[in-house]
């Protein structure tokens, strides 16, 4: 099975159904199983490559395909759903992983490895695995291209604050097909570089989050988090400034319980008009799939 483009999770911090809740979301999640369950975000870009890797990587590797061929890792920011340190902790007990799963952080995110090895909670431990060759981390900058596992990858700041207070990531990839894809989560609504330096790209494949779903009244341009308006607009503004095209296609995830189940997120997806294709994502989706 090939593992390219497939969604591991499609869900907040909080997943859903989230353990500890037992509001209106949640209780549908329980109920209805299937798509309408969300682990931590996570996007496989190939067998070699994904987009973070939270701590539900490991049960959603049993479901979707195994990480053994995984050896990047990009992460957006350092929140402990996105980059999780007990996933390095599971890497380093493989009995046949050869080389280091190499973790990619952006400029300020890199501080997290230092915060790691001053800690004395976290610190011999880091060491260890480093020494052990279990993980390696290498830093990126904002608007400058790496090539990491063939794909070409530029990180662009993001409007979400990570937890050292960095600005999150969100990158633009060029896969080896040639499509451009650009993984927005977390972001808020775009910052005014970050929209300069996406104008006229004619991406192929958009993901955005679309944490708090149906939440109303959440302003017009939201800081830290998106919803399903705010992504409405953001697509219309992406699509006027050439981002967007009528080819490209969108997909949501990193969605959250405070207001909509994923059928009425999907429904309200449906009934309004995009200039381009817009699926809310599930998890195990594979993208393009929703096609067929
Ligand atoms: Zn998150
Ligand atoms: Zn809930």
């Amino acid at each position: 099975m090939n593992n390219n483009l497939v969604f591991y999770g499609t869900g907040a911090a909080e997943a859903i159904p989230s353990p500890f809740c037992s509001c209106r979301v949640c209780r549908f999640a329980r109920e209805h199983g299937g798509r309408e369950e969300r682990a931590r975000s996570m996007l496989r870009v190939s067998d070699e490559l994904s987009l973070d890797l939270g701590p539900d990587a490991v049960l959603r590797a049993m479901r979707f395909g195994d990480l053994t061929k995984l050896r990047h890792v990009l992460v957006t920011h350092t929140h402990l759903d996105h980059f999780s340190y007990d996933m390095m902790e599971v890497r380093s007990m493989s009995l046949d992983a050869q080389e280091p799963l190499v973790f990619w952080l952006t400029d300020e995110a890199f501080r997290a490895v230092e915060c790691f090895r001053t800690s004395e909670f976290l610190g011999a431990e880091t060491d260890r695995l480093l020494k052990k060759g279990a993980m390696e981390f290498r830093r990126l900058e904002y608007g400058k291209t790496e090539t990491v596992a063939g794909v070409r990858v530029t990180p662009l700041r993001g409007n979400h604050r990570g937890q050292i207070g960095e600005n999150s990531a969100n990158y633009l990839l060029e896969l080896p097909d040639g499509r451009t894809l650009y993984y927005g989560l977390d972001t808020g609504w775009y910052l005014p570089e970050t929209f300069e330096a996406l104008r006229g790209r004619a991406l192929d494949l958009l993901v955005s989050e679309c944490t708090y779903g149906l939440t109303p009244d959440r302003g017009e341009q939201p800081e830290g988090h998106l919803d399903a308006f705010a992504c409405e607009r953001l697509i219309h503004a992406l699509f006027e400034q050439g981002t967007l095209t009528a080819s490209s296609r969108v997909y949501l995830t990193h969605i959250n319980h405070h207001a909509s189940t994923g059928a009425e997120l999907t429904a309200w997806f449906a009934q309004r008009s995009f200039p381009c294709p817009v699926t809310v994502a599930w998890d195990g989706m594979r993208i393009g799939e929703e096609e067929r």
